[in-house]
């Protein structure tokens, strides 16, 4: 038996309707930072909006480090 995991949905920055990925259920929001195209300098991962098609910067703050 696989047991899904519990997850919600992060959403598109830009647009705010595309879901650009998921998070883990306890993962703080606040500790995600979203950025559009103009600041995707500062991210360090990437994903698509399904609904706008931009391209979504993904960075994550570390636990601990503040
Ligand atoms: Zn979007």
């Amino acid at each position: 038996m696989q047991q899904v995991k519990r997850t919600h949905a992060v959403r598109c920055p830009v647009c705010g309707k595309g879901r650009v990925i998921d998070a883990a259920a306890d993962v703080d929001p606040g500790r995600l930072h979203l950025y559009g195209p103009e600041h995707a300098d500062k991210a360090e991962l990437f994903s698509k909006c399904p609904k706008c098609g931009l391209q979504i910067g993904i960075s994550f703050e570390k636990a601990g480090h503040s």
